[in-house]
């Protein structure tokens, strides 16, 4: 999708409305409209057969004004600079909306990470780091996971950058193993914040989820963890689930330890008996109380969205939803809870696990989930707020807050005057 349409251009008009309703300034609006920095490399990786491959990389820095740089590192075949750009703008009015002290960043590496061998990945994993110690650091640009990487290869790229400078500096990257000082309450947290954000949509509109459908795009880190605390935590009924190599529907409910248990074994939710295949594109059209992309970008367009039926749209996923189709869906009366809410858990517990590596010393589960959810409401009631005050939908009220705050610290920096 990303190929089709291009996410930078999206995070650009996205940010040019807010920008026309905050009255910005011509100079300030400019400069929010570009990343900072940008790093693009060559990446020469030793493949398993003697041979050399050469991959693409980027990171980008794209607003600092409020703190280092922050955001993950993807993986993915059809990764452009364009789309590390949107990411890496999305970061910054992430971290703002949430309040934390940090800004934008993202990066990303052109690559199939499925088919490299687990040396392959280390290889590369490492190249990477190579390529950007000289920009990042716990206080510069703090990279995670996002799409097609984890905590092994956080863990990778943590020893690489140690052994490079020769000490321990846990909180140069986020999203690691708990055993090499990840935090508590990480691995789930992106869908687990997203969950907080339905609830409290939920009793902003009156809505009852106890047995409330839902239907997942993606079925990753976010996806999978949507399933079982959407469950858990809210009573709701996944009945439709797709990946990247099919989608399965069952009007009664997938089970997750089932679910789960077949796609660790096949790589894939295709296939599951007990549900029937699906087309993956009618996912999203689906009669549910609840639809959350959790995969990639663009798939929310001015096409589909006449015939999206959810009453709340999820965002777990980075841009799903293009601005034409923003508009259909707010007319129609599907409440989106916008991406940079929506899935802001995964980088309020990230900056959990950062200030955790500062004082070396680590909380407990309970404390982690409970700032999670303390923070994450707090977000959704500002932007809920601005939303009904201004007659305006979420994603340009999200807008609002958020840009209102990256503008002043730009300000009192005296960067533009
Ligand atoms: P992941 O690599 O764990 O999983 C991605 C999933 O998407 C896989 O199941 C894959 O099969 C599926 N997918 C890929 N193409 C698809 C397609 N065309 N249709 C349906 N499914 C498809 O990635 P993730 O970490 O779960 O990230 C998913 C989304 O959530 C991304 O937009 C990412 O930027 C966003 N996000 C993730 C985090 C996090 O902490 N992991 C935080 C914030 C936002």
């Amino acid at each position: 999708m990303s190929g089709i349409i291009n996410p930078f251009h999206i995070a650009q008009r996205q940010l040019d409305e807010a920008a026309e309703l905050l009255g910005l300034a011509p100079t300030l609006h400019a400069f929010l409209r570009e990343p900072m920095q940008e790093v693009a490399f060559t990446l020469p990786v030793q493949m398993d057969d003697g041979t050399q491959e050469v991959f693409k990389g980027f990171r980008i820095q794209y607003n600092t004004a409020r703190g280092p740089a922050k955001g993950g590192i993807r993986f993915h075949a059809d990764e452009t600079v364009d789309t590390v750009r949107a990411l890496a703008a999305w970061m910054t009015w992430k971290t703002a909306l949430a309040d934390l002290p940090l800004g934008g960043g993202k990066g990303g590496v052109v690559c199939d990470p499925r088919s490299l061998s687990p040396s392959e990945l280390e290889r590369l994993s490492r190249g990477y780091m190579r390529k950007i110690a000289h920009v990042i650091g716990p206080e510069v640009d703090v990279p995670a996971p996002d799409v097609y990487t984890n905590p092994q290869i956080m863990a990778w790229m943590l020893d690489e950058y140690e052994v490079m400078t020769g000490r321990h500096l846990p909180g140069v990257i986020t999203g690691k193993p708990v055993a090499l000082f990840g935090s508590q309450g990480r691995g789930d947290a992106t869908a687990r914040g997203g969950m907080y954000t339905v609830r409290e949509a939920a009793a902003a509109l009156n809505l009852n989820l106890a047995g409330a459908p839902m239907a997942i795009q993606g079925y990753g880190n976010a996806g999978q963890y949507a399933h079982q605390l959407g469950g858990e935590l809210l009573g709701l009924k996944t009945v439709a689930i797709s990946d990247s190599r099919g989608a399965i529907y069952n009007p009664h409910g997938i089970a997750y330890k089932a679910a789960m248990a077949w796609k660790r074994a096949r790589g894939t939710v295709a296939g599951f008996p007990e549900a029937e295949p699906c087309n993956p594109a009618e996912l999203l059209e689906l009669p549910v109380t609840i639809l959350v992309p959790a995969a990639l970008e663009a798939v929310i367009t001015d096409e589909n969205a006449p015939r999206v039926k959810a009453r709340i749209v999820a965002e777990l996923a980075n841009g799903p939803t293009t601005p034409e189709a923003d508009r259909i869906l707010h007319e129609n009366g599907s409440y989106v809870i916008p991406d940079f809410l929506c899935n802001a858990g995964g980088v309020t517990v990230s900056y959990f696990e950062q200030v955790q590596n500062a004082y070396n010393f680590y909380w407990p589960l309970a404390e982690v989930h409970s700032r999670l959810d303390a923070s994450i409401t707090r977000a959704f009631y500002q932007v809920h707020e601005m939303a009904q005050d201004r007659h305006i939908h979420n994603r340009l009220a999200a807008y609002l807050v958020a840009v209102k705050r990256v503008a002043e610290a730009v300000a009192l920096r005296g960067w533009i005057r």
